[in-house]
């Protein structure tokens, strides 16, 4: 259940490790976030007390692992990782809470996934570190309460809506992560090339940085095919000139968006003449759940300005048209 480093994993997923910051310090970005959490584990070191549970929330990729990891390590506390769907019995989440040490960090990722029977399990283990374990059926069944040792739940989700609202409020600290700007992916991809040994260009790192759709992942995943590219077709130095190959290659939009993104934009231009459009209708025009859709593409694309959000439903803006090549419909032209 619990991800642990075995032999032979992927040199891929060794590589996003290897990249994964371990400190407040090399954590770019999220600043708020970042000087608030400062607090709260200085506080809770001079206390000598575990980490009130966290919950991280926002869209995929923007560092909810990894913060969940520093975390742990600036607590100086033991880390066990684990997601929702996983733990589809109380048994297996009794399983780890019994093994955890004191102080020690419990991430759970996809926690609006738990199967709500596990759940309700959590929610004294969240408020005393006790849980009450069912032993037997029938006639015998009685159950016995288990003490645990305290410990940090952190919990990461797309969009703390998700929650119910009885998990939400177990929850001391909570934070939302948001898109990076360019400039801060440009710091990340440089921070990245240089642990990788690649040379990078700064024209390079900034044209990558504004086509990674405000993402340290996607990032971190273009700089690991650009590097190929410039191994293969040149000195191994990432150059601005390889950089644009190696995206032109991989088909990677000029603005950043991604295939999905696109979908959505063109279908409310073209199905719904730009809209407004309510949500569920979108993703039943694209063949994809509204729930992914407000979670994953959209935060990205209103922040863009290619997409609003008005009462009465979704509307492409001036900018999708443009993006798209696509010319406004009349009454909409100011
Ligand atoms: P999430 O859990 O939100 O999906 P992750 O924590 O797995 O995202 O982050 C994805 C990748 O992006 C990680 O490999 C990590 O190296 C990188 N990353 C995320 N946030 C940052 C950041 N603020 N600074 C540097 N790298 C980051």
């Amino acid at each position: 259940i619990v991800r642990q480093a075995k032999a032979g994993i992927p040199a891929e997923v060794e590589l996003e490790r290897a990249l994964r910051p371990l400190s407040f310090d090399d954590f770019t970005g999220q600043e708020k976030v970042i000087e608030n959490m400062k607090v709260f584990v200085r506080a809770a070191r001079q206390r000598a007390e575990p980490l009130d549970h966290v919950l991280l929330y926002g869209p995929p990729g923007l560092g909810k692992t990894t913060l969940s990891n520093i975390l742990a390590n600036e607590m100086g506390a033991g880390l066990k990782t684990t997601t929702g769907p996983v733990l589809d019995k109380p048994s297996e989440l009794a399983g780890i809470l019994t093994n955890l040490q004191a102080g020690d960090v419990l991430f759970i990722d996809e926690i609006h996934r738990l199967n709500p029977v596990v759940e309700e399990y959590l929610y004294s283990a969240m408020e005393d570190y006790k849980i009450d374990i069912l032993l037997d059926s029938g006639p015998n069944a009685r159950t016995v309460q288990i003490g645990l040792s305290p410990f940090t739940l952190i919990g990461a989700t797309t969009r703390a809506g998700l929650l119910t609202s009885p998990l939400r409020a177990r929850f001391g600290i909570n934070a939302r992560l948001e898109h990076y700007s360019p400039e801060l992916l440009t710091k990340i991809i440089c921070r990245s090339a240089g642990l990788l040994g690649s040379p990078i260009e700064s024209e390079g790192a900034v044209e990558l940085a504004g086509r990674s759709r405000g993402t340290p992942r996607i990032a971190n995943n273009l700089l690991r095919r650009t590097r190929d590219f410039a191994q293969v077709l040149g000195d191994g130095t990432i150059t601005a000139d390889i950089v644009r190959r190696t995206l032109r290659a991989l088909e990677v939009d000029e603005g950043g968006l991604d295939d999905m993104d696109n979908r959505i934009l063109l279908a409310i231009i073209e199905k719904f003449k730009g809209g407004p459009v309510g949500l569920s209708t979108i993703a039943t025009a694209i063949g994809d759940e509204a729930e992914t859709i407000e979670e994953v593409y959209e935060p990205y694309l209103i922040q863009e300005g290619f997409l609003k959000r008005t009462p009465r439903g979704r509307e492409a803006t001036q900018k999708a048209y443009e993006h798209l090549g696509l010319s406004l419909p009349h009454q909409q032209q100011m």
